[in-house]
């Protein structure tokens, strides 16, 4: 039979099963101690002052876009080229997004590109670190200052990627990060809201557990939501946490096996790695050259008849027909998505692939692509 290499996979060889074993011993499914013990030391983990367990990275940034002090009608500029959940996270708080295009060279959103969008109405910029490779975060930041902008920074794909030296995670006002079984660490589903302010920190516990007020419990000024985790999600969260390093640095080499076994193939580029950059291959991403015999799909298509499992590169915002409906970017444009997505695609990624398998995988990939140029 062929091999089949899957496109991500998590990895549970820590102390999950055991941690789990405590809180069905301690009968603490819901709350207990294991919430503490994960949230701060993720907090420790990337040397900033707070963390807060959110049950998804979804929830995560609407969270954080709560917490910076997101309202309706506010304008929130983030990247075309992402996850629906940016986008969704800024409607949901009635606020207004904004997309721009991204970097052709690392399809990261750029200060230039998200000058041009900013109005009186402007109160925050997304960033998202695509892919595991950091944006350019020093001219993003002296536009936030120089406008009075928050930065909220997504790094669901970026754990462990630093900007000239310092963690994704640390660079803006509020940054968030999803725990889905196909990210760095996972809980199954689950996510992390984390930043240096404590008002920030506090508006964000205040949202995630239904907006109760301190001094009397079941009176609500706000609507918040149930975005809670459970204190079995963050046993397994704590258990990922402990092996962080050692499946960063798989991921890392992993990533730099593939660029290596497919550097001199002609037909695809691989992302770059900027001056600024520690990027951590979240996924090994490939974009076909524009004038190549065939796009993205196609050459999926072929790979999975291999057996090799892949993923298309987001579509973007502005193309998509769920928020055009309501009216938003009927005006944008925004080639460099438009052509990602049409050449962008990612090859096996998971914690579980070895090297051996990726020198399997990177064969199949050269005999697919000879066959195509053809
Ligand atoms: C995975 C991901 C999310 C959403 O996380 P969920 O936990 O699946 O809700 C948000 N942003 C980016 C960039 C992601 O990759």
């Amino acid at each position: 039979m062929k091999k089949f290499f899957p496109v991500n996979e998590p990895r549970l060889a820590g102390n999950e099963a055991l941690y789990l074993e405590q809180c069905i011993q301690a009968n603490e499914i819901a709350a207990g101690e294991f919430i503490n013990k994960f949230e701060a030391e993720f907090a420790n983990h990337l040397s900033v002052n707070y963390a807060q367990t959110v049950s998804n990275g979804t929830a995560a940034l609407e969270v954080a876009l709560y917490a910076a002090g997101v309202k309706a009608g506010d304008e929130v500029i983030l990247p075309s080229f992402t996850i629906i959940s940016c986008a969704l996270a800024v409607l949901r708080l009635g606020a207004i997004p904004v997309v721009t295009d991204v970097s052709p060279k690392n399809l990261n959103i750029e200060a230039n590109l998200i000058e041009k969008c900013i109005t009186s109405n402007t109160k925050a910029i997304m960033v998202v670190h695509i892919y595991g490779h950091p944006c350019d975060m020093d001219p993003i930041k002296e536009l936030a200052n120089q406008y009075n902008l928050k930065i909220i920074e997504d790094c669901a794909e970026a754990h462990g990627a630093e900007y000239k030296n310092n963690l994704c995670g640390s660079l803006g006002d509020v940054s968030t990060f999803s725990f889905y079984a196909n990210k760095h660490i996972t809980t199954g589903e689950g996510g992390m809201v984390v930043t240096n302010s404590e008002e920030i920190n506090s508006r964000a516990g205040f949202y995630k557990n239904l907006c109760f007020e301190k001094n009397e419990r079941f009176h609500h000024n706000e609507l918040g939501y149930n975005f809670r985790l459970s204190n079995i999600q963050c046993a397994v969260g704590l258990a990922q946490l402990e092996k962080f390093n050692s499946a960063l640095e798989h991921k890392i080499i992993c990533g730099e096996r593939y660029r290596e076994n497919l550097k001199d193939i002609p037909y695809f580029m691989m992302q770059n790695e900027e001056s600024w950059a520690k990027q951590v291959y979240w996924v090994y991403c490939i974009r076909i050259r524009d004038g190549f015999p065939a796009n993205a799909k196609e050459a999926m298509r072929l790979l999975k008849n291999e057996g090799v499992d892949t993923r298309p590169f987001f579509k973007g915002m502005h193309d998509q027909p769920a928020l055009k409906k309501l009216g938003l970017f009927s005006d944008v444009e925004c080639p460099i998505t438009d052509l990602a997505y049409k050449n962008g695609f990612y090859l096996p990624s998971g914690l579980n692939i070895s090297l051996n398998d990726i020198d399997q995988v990177c064969d199949i990939v050269e005999s697919v692509f000879n066959k195509l140029a053809k």
